[in-house]
């Protein structure tokens, strides 16, 4: 079972763990250190107070405080953890004012979909990736139509990518771009790497990208995040999108959490119609989308491992609320809870299908 973290005031943690400030922060939320994780003098390191986040733009750590305490000090999570609460009386109370950062405003979705269509097609798809998507029971084909690619990981390769979009396009005001302090044009990297997922409306424009992160099997890190620049200088952050793929004239729809899954299910469904939400929690604009589609049934299919969670719960309430609010009759699906999405669900099924099919060896 995952670990559920504590929340600590990560400026207190750091300070704690001797972190060295820049003397010169400007506000209460976002802070600039020496990282204590590379040969770093430039004070690379961001804290982000409200989202409990550190990032370093050198060597690319990243975590929340529990994690940056268990990095630091080579101790797991759940110790990082204890120590940290045996030492919460010590911390100076998080009495936090929230400023605000200067972000750039969005572009419209002409202009993000042009600029990620032409970043994707500037991209490839590593060999592991595909192997990847393919093992989810995707064709190169579809691969090739979803617009997979891999995250640029090498340095030259990305300087050459950026140079030759920021030739075609304004890319401020784009979620994942942004310019650095040296005025340099700049693209969020994780660094892990992963696979760029575009999450498009119902007319097939990108609104945005997701990244499904080669996060280590073992590491409790988010494995899927959007490719956003928030708090980043002269970024600008991503929005809760809702990915739609398949038949969009189908009068039944299935709902499900995540856009790969959703590309997925829809393939090994034969392309019926999928409304995916980046998130349980993220159904701001859920009920526009469905009114804009015109559907008349929903069959909500959320993963099935996280039910039982209090705050999953909690959202499932919520989102029920929601879809009953659009006057659109919604049916909850179940599925056998050894698969975990209903991605999974279906292959097995495909699968089964196929070893059934192949003559038996005598
Ligand atoms: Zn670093």
């Amino acid at each position: 079972m995952a670990f559920e973290y504590e929340h600590f005031d990560i400026i207190e943690v750091a300070k704690y763990c001797g972190i060295q400030f820049h003397p010169k922060n400007s506000n209460d939320v976002e802070f600039k250190a020496l990282c204590p994780f590379c040969n770093d003098r430039k004070y690379h390191l961001g804290i982000n107070r409200q989202k409990e986040r550190f990032n370093c733009f050198k060597c690319g750590e990243s975590g929340n405080s529990v994690t940056l305490y268990a990095k630091l000090y080579g101790v797991s999570n759940k110790e990082a953890c204890e120590v940290l609460r045996g030492n919460k009386e010590n911390f100076e109370p998080a009495v936090v004012q929230y400023s605000e950062v200067d972000e750039m405003p969005i572009r419209s979705i002409e202009d993000r979909h042009n600029v990620y269509y032409d970043f994707l097609s500037l991209l490839k798809l590593n060999t592991a990736h595909r192997h990847a998507l393919e093992m989810r029971g995707l064709s190169f084909r579809h691969i090739h139509q979803f617009m997979y690619r891999s995250m640029p990981m090498d340095r030259v390769f990305r300087r050459e990518v950026l140079e030759k979009l920021a030739s075609k396009h304004d890319l401020i005001g784009i979620p994942g771009f942004y310019i650095d302090k040296y005025g340099d044009l700049q693209m969020y990297i994780n660094k892990y790497g992963g696979i760029f997922i575009p999450v498009c409306n119902h007319e097939g424009y990108i609104q945005g990208l997701q990244m499904r992160l080669d996060v280590p099997a073992d590491s409790d890190e988010k494995k899927f995040r959007w490719f956003s620049s928030k708090h980043y200088p002269s970024g600008t952050g991503a929005k809760p999108w809702i990915h739609i793929v398949g038949d969009t004239n189908a009068k039944e729809a299935c709902l499900t959490e995540g856009a790969m899954k959703a590309d997925v299910t829809s393939v090994l469904s034969n392309g019926q119609l999928f409304i995916a939400v980046p998130g349980v929690n993220a159904i701001t604009y859920l009920p526009e989308i469905i009114n804009e589609l015109g559907i008349t049934r929903i069959y909500e299919a959320m993963d099935m491992d996280k039910r039982s969670k209090p705050e999953v719960k909690k959202a499932m309430i919520a989102l029920r609320t929601a879809l009953n609010g659009t006057g659109v009759e919604n049916i909850s699906c179940t599925w056998n809870p050894a698969y975990k999405g209903l991605d999974d669900y279906f292959l097995a099924k495909v699968l089964e299908k196929q070893s059934q099919a192949m003559p038996v060896a005598a």
